[in-house]
């Protein structure tokens, strides 16, 4: 392809896990891609130097004070990057009209807005946050959809379940019987349910089999990543929630399956990567060198199989109970579960106690009709879940 062609990407969240996985694998194609804008939170030193790599003509960091910063910096590097800041940035480069595709890899609720605004814009969206699309329900899918965006997923339970369909979604509801989400269980599958009481936040983060930030390492060893991912799987490929099972999988080979009307399996193997996921939703239809490497059948152990059992992980069934409950109930969960994991990496918060945050919140706050038909509507809903999980923190805390 010539300069002209290549894709041009905007990197949400380039600092994170996934901003620098996607980095890695883009530095692989220089001839397909070129960033267009680079963001972060926090790590001024890190984006200026994925700044002064990548020369994007936009970075964004919400905080005036990290913008400034960052701006000084690269301006006695002699870089070219304009730094913007302010939570319209985001949106502003996920939906500038010269970008092609939009990575997503912020952490939390504070995606909507940027997704939305890429979705809107008709952009190639590549989905990495799940919290995005929990809290966003339909309203998220209405606007890929008025939008002509294309909504591709980078969760690898999402991908997987991805690449065993065919390319057209509008075969899938009859292929489909269900679908089978693994999980590894994360570094408690094996501990006694009545010591997590102790687990410390560095425990909890030091996740098996893969190396993510701190959020979804949190969500893990709950299993409620599992349970937003049930939440992501039932927009994604529109299932009804029976549609959707879970079954533990602890050598994270099987990456998810389709299970099909006429009992056949579609799985997806490979090894624990990310950048498989990530590569697929930049090259798809196409496929693209990842840096992965090739799964050795040889060297592997058996892969196995357990029950998601529910008294080991009660936090995982909130899922279905709230994809079953009033609309917007996804969003309260969230919200609830992004409060407690930050109040327990804050050592605020006992780890069993999380999810007893977020089951009292599911089930104590009740959205309002309406309040899921604007981005304005899920962000009062956002805040309203988050004050009750706050009281909620303060009371078990004390
Ligand atoms: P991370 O904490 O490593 O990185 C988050 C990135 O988002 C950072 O660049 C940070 O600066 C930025 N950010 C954080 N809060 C922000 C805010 N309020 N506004 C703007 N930017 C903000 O997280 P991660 O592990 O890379 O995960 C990112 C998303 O991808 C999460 O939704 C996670 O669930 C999902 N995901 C991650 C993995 C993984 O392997 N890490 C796998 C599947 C899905
Ligand atoms: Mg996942």
């Amino acid at each position: 392809a010539s300069p002209q062609q290549r894709q041009r990407v905007s990197v949400l969240g380039s600092t994170g896990s996934i901003g620098v996985n996607t980095l890695d694998v883009l530095a692989r194609h220089p001839e397909r891609y070129e960033v267009f804008a680079l963001s972060a939170m926090s790590r001024v030193d890190e984006l200026a130097a994925q700044c002064l790599q990548w020369r994007p003509r936009f970075a964004v960091m919400p905080e005036a004070a990290k913008a400034a910063e960052l701006r000084r910096v690269l301006r006695e590097q002699g870089s070219q990057t304009e730094v913007l800041d302010g939570a319209a940035a985001l949106a502003e480069i996920a939906a500038h009209p010269d970008v092609d595709a939009v990575m997503a890899a912020i952490v939390g609720a504070a995606g909507l807005a940027p997704c939305l605004a890429a979705a809107r814009a008709g952009k190639r969206l590549l989905l990495a946050n799940k919290e995005a699309i929990v809290v966003g329900g339909a309203l998220f899918m209405q606007a890929v959809e008025q939008g002509g965006a294309m909504l591709l997923p980078v969760d690898s339970e999402h991908s997987a379940i991805f690449q065993c369909l065919p390319e057209d979604p509008s075969t899938w509801a009859q292929r489909i019987d269900h679908i089978v989400l693994t999980a590894s269980g994360g570094p408690f599958r094996q501990r006694d349910p009545a010591s997590l009481a102790d687990v410390t936040p560095e425990q909890a983060v030091a996740h098996p089999n893969w190396v993510m930030g701190r959020k979804i390492s949190v969500d893990s060893a709950t299993m409620m990543n599992k349970a937003l991912e049930v939440i992501e799987a039932r927009w994604l490929f529109h299932l009804r929630p029976e549609q959707i099972k879970v079954v533990i999988h602890p050598q994270s080979i099987i990456h998810s399956m389709v299970v099909c009307r006429d009992r056949s399996v579609l799985a997806q193997l490979g090894t624990p990567d990310m950048r498989v996921p990530i590569a697929y939703a930049l090259s798809f239809p196409e496929r693209v060198e990842s840096g992965a490497e090739q799964l050795d059948f040889l060297a592997k152990p058996t892969l196995t199989f357990e029950d998601a059992d529910e008294r080991r992980f009660p936090g995982l069934h909130l899922s279905w109970q709230a994809l079953r409950a009033a609309e917007g109930s996804t969003a309260v969960l969230n919200a609830a579960n992004e409060e407690a994991v930050a109040a327990f990496l804050e050592r605020r918060l006992r780890f069993d106690h999380i999810y007893r945050v977020n089951r009292q919140s599911l089930e104590e706050l009740h959205p309002e009709a309406g309040e899921c038909a604007s981005v304005e509507g899920l962000l009062a809903l956002d805040a309203r879940a988050r004050r009750h999980a706050q009281a909620l923190i303060a009371e078990l805390s004390a």
